[in-house]
C-alpha cells in the first residue's frame, strides 16, 4: 500500500532501571561526641533513568506503523522528509538544482516557533552533514530516518525503484547508523519512502527495532505549482491527532514549502491547536 492505511499501534518504551543501591558510608566516629562529626559524603543510591529512544519497538515480528495520534487532543504534528535519491544527486552535482536542503523553510519553522520531526535519508545527511548536525541540535526538532537513498519497499512505489526484499533492513539501518552518528536523540521514528509498504517489508524490518510513521494527511506539496493548493490541502483535512507530511529537500521537488508553511501554522494556531513533535504527539500526560 502507498501512504496506507494499515494501522498498528506503535508503543513508546519507557524503562526505568534502578543501579544497584549503595549504602551511606558510615565512618567510624574518631573525635568526642560534642566536636563536629565529619563523615564521609553519603553516596546516595541513584536511580538513573533510562529511557528508550522515542519509536523504539520491540515487536520481533512486524514493524509497528502509526498513522496519527489520539484523537482527543488538539495536536498535529507537522513533518518533513529529506529526500534524496540518486537521481536528485545527480542533478545537484550536475548544477541543474542548487540545493536539496530548503534553509529557508528551516528558518521559516524557527521563526514560528514550531517543533517538527523530520525524517532523513542517509544520503542527504551524507550530501548536508553540518547541517544534518546543526538539525541534531536544535531543540525544536526530532529526526528520524527516511531509508539510505529513498528506494521504495514495493514493487511499484511511484518510479522509486525498489529495495530487494534481502537489502531491506541493512538500508534502513544505514541510514540509523549515519544518524545516529551525529545525532545523541536519534528517534526510532521511521518513515517510508512514498509512504509505500506491505507485509513483506513490515516484517523484514521488524529487526531495526523502529516503528513506521504514516500520515493521514499529505501535505501534497511536492512538484507543487504554488503554495495555495498545499495549504488548501491540509487546512481542508487535518484534525485532532494529526501527522501531516511535508518536505523539506525543496529545490525543484517541493518548492513551494516555505510559503505554505506560515498560513498553515497560523491557521491552525487560530483553530487552537498545539503544533507537536511526533513524540509529543503519542506522549500519555
Ligand atoms: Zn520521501
Amino acid at each position: 500500500m502507498t501512504w496506507g492505511k494499515h494501522v498498528a499501534a506503535g508503543a513508546l518504551l519507557l524503562t526505568l532501571v534502578a543501579c544497584s543501591n549503595t549504602r551511606p558510608v558510615e565512618t567510624p566516629q574518631t573525635r568526642a561526641p560534642s566536636a563536629p562529626v565529619r563523615t564521609a559524603k553519603p553516596i546516595r543510591p541513584t536511580i538513573a533513568p533510562v529511557q528508550a529512544k522515542p519509536g523504539a519497538s520491540t515487536n520481533a515480528k512486524l514493524m509497528p506503523v502509526l498513522d496519527h495520534g489520539p484523537r482527543d487532543r488538539k495536536q498535529i504534528a507537522l513533518t518533513f522528509d529529506a529526500d534524496l535519491t540518486a537521481l536528485m544527486r545527480r542533478r545537484l552535482v550536475s548544477g541543474k538544482v542548487k540545493s536539496y536542503y530548503n534553509k529557508a523553510l528551516i528558518d521559516e519553522l524557527h521563526a514560528l516557533h514550531v517543533p517538527a520531526t523530520m525524517f532523513l535519508t542517509g544520503m542527504w545527511m551524507e550530501q548536508y552533514p553540518d547541517v544534518t548536525r546543526q538539525l541534531a541540535n536544535d531543540p525544536l526538532f526530532e529526526l528520524g530516518t527516511h531509508t539510505y537513498d529513498h528506494r521504495g519497499f514495493t514493487k511499484h512505489c511511484y518510479t522509486l525503484g525498489t529495495v530487494p526484499r534481502d537489502q531491506m533492513l541493512a538500508d534502513v539501518r544505514r541510514a540509523m547508523v549515519e544518524l545516529d552518528r551525529v545525532d545523541p536523540h536519534a528517534t526510532r521514528w521511521f518513515r517510508f519512502p512514498g509512504g509505500c509498504y506491505d507485509t513483506t517489508a513490515l516484517r523484514e524490518l521488524a529487526p531495526a527495532g523502529v516503528t513506521a510513521v504514516g500520515l493521514d494527511v499529505p501535505g501534497a506539496d511536492g512538484f507543487a505549482k504554488s503554495p495555495q493548493p498545499i495549504i488548501k490541502q491540509v487546512l481542508d483535512h487535518v484534525q485532532n491527532g494529526s501527522i501531516v507530511v511535508l518536505h523539506m529537500h525543496g529545490g525543484d521537488n517541493a518548492p513551494y514549502t516555505t510559503q505554505a508553511v506560515g498560513p498553515i501554522v497560523r491557521e491552525l494556531r487560530a483553530r487552537g491547536y498545539h503544533l507537536v513533535t511526533v513524540t509529543q504527539l503519542v506522549s500519555r500526560g
